[in-house]
């Protein structure tokens, strides 16, 4: 193992805040690849020598280029991307960081017509991005959705929606591929991902391979919201895919499992009002639970 791979075990807190917008790092795009038949979401390698070192969960700021019309004579500022690949790399490395960004678009209500005008600036500028371009990065930031490996037996439940998915590609590439880690990871992860249809699950191919090689390790189970309908009629969300495995996640909560939550930001108030109604056919008190859950650091948000 070589001396920066080492470093990268090191230590019992993650990496904080090494550059900033004063002082960020210069890195360059190795490559990006589309994700969805529309090029809406891309999955775009950095390279960072090695210089921006961080651990699974936590993000990237990036820094725009070009001047912030809001505030004439300043720099965009940064905005956060969760980091989509363990801290070894997609290539194994560790001086590479995998980003998946969806372009921001902006329809005009009235219209219902895309306006390129209003886009948003950075998403569309990561996007548009080829390899060898150069990309400001600061960072790495984030201490709530770091990837709990206190114990190798410990279970992991993680729900995404969308590019929510991406710190979860990061927990598996270590959990299930990185021959790196101290100690072998014996427990086992389940993946919730919604998406609005089949072709928008993201790395749903790598999913299915870990599911189909490790299946003692990994369960992955996905919700397509606008091609089933849940038992009310209404579009099939990834809490709804939960509520059919209620009573057994309840039981892995209560073993101690980490559940993790990361996406579209109303996710939450639809997974909570699924394990209301789980906990009153158990006969338990969700909201103390819940409370619980928080108090023993179980219970992981990271939505946007
Ligand atoms: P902005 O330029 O900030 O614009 C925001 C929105 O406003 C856009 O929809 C834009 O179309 C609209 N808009 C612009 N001008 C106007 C106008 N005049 N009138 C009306 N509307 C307008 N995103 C990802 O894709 N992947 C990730 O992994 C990811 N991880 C994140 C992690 C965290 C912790 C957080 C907080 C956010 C994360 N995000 C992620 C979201 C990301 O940080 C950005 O917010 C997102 O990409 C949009 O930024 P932007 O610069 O492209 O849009």
């Amino acid at each position: 193992m070589s001396r920066l791979l080492k470093l990268l075990e090191r230590g019992n807190k993650p990496p904080f805040h090494l550059y900033t917008s004063q002082l960020p790092y210069t890195a360059t795009v190795s490559s990006i690849q589309r994700l969805t038949r529309d090029g809406q979401v891309s999955h775009i390698v950095i390279d960072h020598g090695g210089n921006v070192p961080f651990w699974e969960g936590q993000s990237y700021g990036i820094l725009p280029p070009g001047e912030n019309s809001k505030r004439p004579g300043t720099r965009h500022p940064y905005h956060l991307y969760s980091i989509a690949s363990s801290r070894y790399g997609d290539d194994l490395s560790g001086r590479s960081a995998s980003l998946c960004v969806k372009r921001a678009i902006y329809v005009d209500p009235q219209t219902g017509e895309e306006d390129p005008s209003k886009k948003g600036v950075c998403s569309n500028f990561l996007c548009d991005c080829k390899p060898g371009d150069k990309v400001d990065l600061v960072g790495p930031f984030g201490k709530l959705m770091l990837l709990n490996e206190s114990n190798p037996s410990d279970s992991h439940i993680m729900v995404a929606t969308g590019t929510g998915v991406a710190p979860f590609r990061g927990f598996l590439q270590r959990l299930l591929e990185d021959k790196m880690r101290p100690r072998k990871f014996e427990g086992s992860a389940w993946l919730f991902m919604g998406a609005p249809t089949a072709g928008r699950l993201l790395y749903n191919e790598e999913f299915e391979r870990y599911a189909r090689d490790l299946p003692w390790s990994f369960r992955y189970d996905t919700a397509l919201s606008r091609e089933s309908c849940n038992k009310r009629g209404g579009r099939f969300y990834v809490q709804d895919r939960m509520e059919e495995h209620g009573e057994e996640i309840f039981k892995l909560l209560d073993g101690g499992s980490h559940i993790y939550f990361c996406g579209r930001k109303d996710m939450l108030v639809g997974v909570e009002a699924v394990f209301e109604e789980v906990a009153r056919r158990m006969g338990e008190d969700w909201r103390g639970k819940l409370a619980k859950l928080k108090k023993n650091r179980q219970w992981h948000v990271e939505v946007y």
